[in-house]
Formats: C-alpha cells, sequence, structure tokens
C-alpha cells in the first residue's frame, strides 16, 4: 500500500503512535485545569508541550494556543482581526490561491461588516507577484487592515515569498496572516525568522491526532478570544484542553525537526520521478514546475484523461492520492487554485496529486512512477477507441 495524500491527512506517525499505546496504559486522566495532583500533571504536561513545540519551531511559548486545528485557527485570526479593525481600514489583501477557509472567513465579515478583499496576482507558477502586492499595499496605504497569503499550497505544493511577503506588509504597517497548515511539519519553519505575525497548524497534517492544532501569535494581545470559556490559554480559546492531541502535536512536531534532514533525499526523489513522467509520457504537466515546492508535493496533469479516473486506477494498485485537493474529489472541475493560474480545463480536470512524506523515498516514487506511467498508456488506449 502507498499513502500519497500526505497534504490531505497524514497518517499517524510511528512515534505518536507509540507514545499513544504508552499513553492509554497510564491513569493520568483528568482535567487540566483541575486543583488537584492531576489536574496539575495534566496541566504541566500541556505546558512541556507547548514549550517543546516552541523551541522546535522558533517561537516563544507564549505564543503558541492550543485549539482544534487550522480552519479553527484561520477563523480566529481573521475574526479578531476584522473585527478589532479602526474603521478607516476595510481592506483585506489576500490572494486566489488561498484554502477554502480562507475565502469564506474574509466573504463572511465582506458581506458583514463591508470589508473589501483584494486579490493579488499570480506568476504562471503560482507565485504571489510581489510587485502587484507592493502596488496594492500602496494603493490602499492606511486603509489595509489585513495581509492573508499562504505559505504553501495544499495543491501544487508551492512555496510562497512568505518573509518577502512579511516584510512588505510591515513596511506599510499592516499585520500579515500566513496560513502555514501545509508548511509546519513538511519543510523548515522558524516563526521569528520568518517575520510573519500569526500562523496555524492542522494536527493531522503533521502525523498528530485529529480534533488537535494550535495557533502562532506574535503578540496576543491583538486577538480577542474566538471560542469562549474560561481561563484556558490564558482566555484566548476556552474549552477543556485536548491534551491528548496536544502530546501528540508535540510528539509529531519533535519528530519533524528530528528527520527534516531527510527532506532533500525526498525532493531528489520527486524530482527523479517528475523528470521520468516528462520522458515516459512527453504529454504530462507538472504545476508549479520550477517554483520552490514542498519537497513531496507534485500535482501532476494527464491531458485527455479524467484525474478521477486515474485516481480509481492507481487504487487498484493500492496506491492513495487525490485529484486536486482531498476536498475536492467530489468536484469534477477545474480547482480554484488551478483557476486562478490560468490553467486551461483539459489540465484542470486531469490532475492528480501525490503528496508524500519524509518517511517516504526513492522506492516509492520508483513505484509510483511504475503505476502511473501504466495507467496513462492503458487509458489512454480506452480513451483513444
Ligand atoms: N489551510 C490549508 C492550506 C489546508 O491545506 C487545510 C486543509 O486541507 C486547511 C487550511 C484546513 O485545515 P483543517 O481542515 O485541518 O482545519
Amino acid at each position: 500500500m502507498l499513502y500519497a495524500d500526505y497534504n490531505g491527512s497524514a497518517p499517524l506517525l510511528t512515534s505518536v503512535r507509540e507514545h499513544l499505546k504508552k499513553r492509554l496504559d497510564s491513569s493520568l486522566f483528568g482535567n487540566p485545569n483541575a486543583l488537584h495532583t492531576i489536574g496539575e500533571k495534566l496541566n504541566l504536561g500541556i505546558e512541556k508541550c507547548r514549550t517543546m513545540i516552541a523551541s522546535d519551531l522558533g517561537a516563544h511559548p507564549d505564543q503558541i494556543y492550543f485549539n482544534s486545528g487550522a480552519s479553527e485557527g484561520i477563523s480566529h485570526i481573521i475574526g479578531s482581526i476584522l473585527l478589532n479593525a479602526p474603521r478607516e481600514k476595510k481592506v483585506v489583501i489576500t490572494s486566489p490561491i488561498e484554502h477554502v477557509v480562507v475565502p469564506n472567513t474574509l466573504k463572511f465579515y465582506q458581506d458583514k461588516f463591508d470589508f473589501k478583499i483584494v486579490n493579488v496576482k499570480l506568476t504562471a507558477q503560482g507565485v504571489v507577484d510581489l510587485d502587484h502586492l507592493k502596488s496594492l499595499l500602496l494603493q490602499y496605504q492606511g486603509q489595509t487592515a489585513l495581509v492573508a497569503i499562504m505559505a504553501a499550497n495544499n495543491e501544487t505544493g508551492v512555496i510562497q515569498p512568505y518573509q518577502q511577503i512579511a516584510q512588505l506588509s510591515h513596511q506599510h504597517q499592516v499585520d500579515y496572516f500566513c496560513d502555514t497548515t501545509q508548511l509546519i511539519g513538511k519543510g523548515d519553519f522558524h516563526f521569528e525568522e520568518s517575520g510573519i505575525d500569526y500562523g496555524v497548524c492542522s494536527g493531522h497534517k503533521i502525523g498528530a491526532l485529529t480534533g488537535s492544532g494550535f495557533i502562532l501569535v506574535k503578540d496576543k494581545t491583538k486577538l480577542s478570544p474566538y471560542v469562549f470559556g474560561s481561563t484556558q490559554e490564558h482566555g484566548l480559546r476556552g474549552g477543556t484542553q485536548n491534551y491528548l492531541g496536544i502530546e501528540t502535536l508535540a510528539v509529531a512536531v519533535r519528530d519533524f525537526t528530528l528527520n527534516k534532514n531527510q527532506l532533500s533525499t525526498l525532493q531528489a526523489a520527486r524530482e527523479e520521478f517528475e523528470a521520468r513522467l516528462q520522458k515516459e509520457v512527453p504529454q504530462v504537466v507538472i504545476l508549479g514546475l520550477g517554483a520552490p515546492r514542498l519537497a513531496g508535493t507534485s500535482l501532476i496533469g494527464l491531458p485527455g484523461l479524467h484525474g478521477q479516473a486515474v485516481l480509481i486506477e492507481l487504487e487498484a494498485h493500492d496506491i492513495f492520492v487525490t485529484t486536486s485537493a482531498a476536498c475536492a474529489d467530489n468536484q469534477p472541475e477545474t480547482s480554484a487554485v488551478l483557476k486562478a493560474m490560468e490553467v486551461t480545463d483539459q489540465i484542470g480536470r486531469s490532475v492528480i496529486r501525490i503528496s508524500l512524506s519524509y518517511q517516504n523515498g526513492a522506492n516509492d516514487y520508483a513505484y509510483l512512477a511504475e503505476k502511473l506511467i501504466t495507467t496513462y498508456n492503458k487509458l489512454n488506449r480506452i480513451h483513444s477507441y
């Protein structure tokens, strides 16, 4: 079996499984906010996890707030900034390739409070055009409440120049929210060096438990609570903490930190795989080719075929991929991300996304290449009858 949908959800890491097995045999279960010794121990455990994650991601422990994942984090951050924005700041600069959570959250505030949402242009490879961003920041000087541009795209894996975006935003006194969901646990990331003001993480994207996550916040005084409760997470996120999930987050982030040196091997194997595909299937289109990309992500167009047919055929070989994104598999149309990159429908409908992790290697890519080429030849033959 070859699972190739790490951008959709990563299976639990072995280190996380081992932790959970031992953990479930312990008797340390209770409310981490209680005053009794069990509560105190659980609370200390949460703080230890916060410190571990902070140290691995170049952040201060009090810049990390645990929650249920990226969708909550994005809603929290955008909601706080827009609700607290001064009246004259009614513009948000974003990109047309954000994960659907971002445009949907922005639309809510646009409809309710009359925010203006402005999209930055992209290059053909799906990278934000920094000159256009500069001109937008100038055009909306003094009116921009937030810049919201992701770190790495979930479909193409293209990594955005987020450090430069942070610098430009700050030159214009605008805060920068960067959706780091796909970068954390898949690429090198250092919160302080990134310059971004807000980031997010989802446990299930990094091999921790689904339903766990956190936000990274440079200055917490700019946020208000989104989920109300008591004093949990310094009053910023109410509700009894998901301490098992939090433990798995710390284990998964540490696992990545200890193994991220494997990313260069993964990237080399991916490049070899893509080169072989280009040689044996000359019609193939690799989206985002030439731009910096996540080491294990390839979005591959096979013009003439339908991505869903390729997905089904690969599954017969026990290979699990998606079309453009896991949540778009039921929509047989060109995704919004690819439309924004001006990809034609012929290519857009034919794509499959292969996303692997630092634990995969050359053998996995060799198997994928073999089965994908066989699949292409088979479906292409059927199609041309
Ligand atoms: N942002 C990006 C870039 C994503 O890829 C995803 C999930 O696919 C999300 C946000 C939302 O994450 P979750 O569904 O874990 O809340």
